[in-house]
């Protein structure tokens, strides 16, 4: 699976080749008109901007071989999980979420979903492994769980949710296709916001739903069309740069997190830490079934809020700031947001820093 994996990563860095005539930009062309040529409404392959732009389908060209399967773009990660469960879910049908996953998700269940008629049940992450999923239209996995990081066994989650009637949704942000691959493992739907890794930068905000059911993605298209969630050009633009570095940014971030998650284990400031692949996790043997490799966030719970928040203000290579992924080292005390973890715990995104400088930071701040 790695090796087929890696030969498309490798394709995607050339997916635009086969198209070029002699004398075409090899880099994508940012395309923002939003008419297309139109003397007659037969056979165009872009008529309106709000069903399609050639920039889209070269970033949706790139996700499409990363996912292997149909991909549809969207403006932010919200966007596209929005999108899955509108193309899911009807009034009196039944949704389970993760009690401790991505927060505005679950706001959106119960802020508009349940409104619609929609019945939104809540569980922790570590209760899907035995949860009863008998009457669900949807089954929603976040793995690993954000801030949590806890694992879900996506083949036995889908299994089961399948024989049950439900569809499987998996938000897949945190791992990215390259770290994680739920469609193998049986969902029916993966969305992630590209905001995150992907884009990389922190400079656009992106979102994709990719899946193997064409019934159910021409749903998912039918959505954005409709609802008129489109991404724009320039997001589009800079996704599709961010996807041609995705393989060796994750490969550093995701190198140094290991060396950085152990040396923290070991550290007496440090009551605890999360990372699927420290040996000690409760998430380590499902994560080596399940993930490419453990991921670049951290979980780190220090002795309370001062202390945590003392630690981020000292540590110069750490940015203050919400969302992870990028090519700086981020960190932020989630209970801020009402998360419900530890007042001192932080959880910190590794940046591409090389590794040593990025440690003797973390450590004189830690004292
Ligand atoms: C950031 C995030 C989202 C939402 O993405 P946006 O692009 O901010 O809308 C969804 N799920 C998870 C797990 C996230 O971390």
């Amino acid at each position: 699976m790695a090796t087929d994996l890696n030969q498309r990563i490798a394709q995607m860095l050339h997916h635009r080749d086969a198209g070029l005539s002699k004398g075409d930009p090899v880099s994508l062309p940012l395309v923002s008109s939003t008419t297309f040529h139109l003397p007659d409404v037969q056979g165009a392959a872009f008529i309106y901007g709000r069903n399609g732009t050639p920039t889209w389908t070269a970033v949706e060209a790139q996700l499409a071989l990363l996912e292997n399967a149909e991909t549809v773009a969207f403006p932010s990660g919200m966007a596209a999980i929005s999108a899955a469960l509108m193309a899911c879910l009807k009034a009196g049908d039944r949704v389970l979420l993760p009690k401790d996953g991505y927060y505005v998700t679950r706001i959106f269940a119960r802020d508009f979903l349940a409104g619609l008629g929609v019945q939104v049940t809540e569980l922790p992450t570590t209760d899907y492994a035995t949860a009863d999923l008998t009457d669900y239209a949807v089954v929603y996995v976040e793995t690993p769980s954000n801030p949590g990081l806890d694992v879900v066994d996506i083949a036995d989650v889908a299994r089961r949710a399948k024989a049950a009637g439900a569809k499987t949704i998996v938000d897949n942000t945190t791992m990215t296709p390259l770290l994680q691959q739920p469609l193998d493992l049986g969902a029916d739907l993966v969305v992630a916001a590209d905001t995150k890794a992907p884009s990389g930068h922190s400079d656009a905000l992106f979102g994709h739903v990719a899946g193997r059911d064409a019934t159910l993605m021409t749903r998912v298209r039918d959505w954005r069309r409709l609802s008129g969630s489109v991404p724009g050009a320039m997001e589009a633009w800079l996704v599709h740069r961010g996807l041609e570095t995705l393989e060796v940014r994750l490969s550093r971030m995701c190198d140094s997190a290991a060396v950085i998650a152990a040396r923290l284990a070991e550290h007496p400031a440090v009551l605890a830490v999360r990372y699927p692949g420290l040996p000690s996790d409760p998430s380590y043997s499902l994560a080596r079934q399940q993930m490419v490799a453990p991921g670049f966030l951290i979980g780190m719970t220090l002795k309370d809020a001062t202390q945590a928040e003392g630690f981020l203000e000292r540590c110069a290579f750490m940015v203050r700031a919400t969302s992870f992924g990028s090519t700086h080292s981020s960190g932020e005390r989630r209970a801020r947001w009402g998360d419900a973890v530890p007042e001192g715990f932080l959880r910190l995104s590794i940046g591409i820093e090389p590794v040593e400088a990025l440690w003797s930071e973390i450590a004189s701040a830690l004292g």
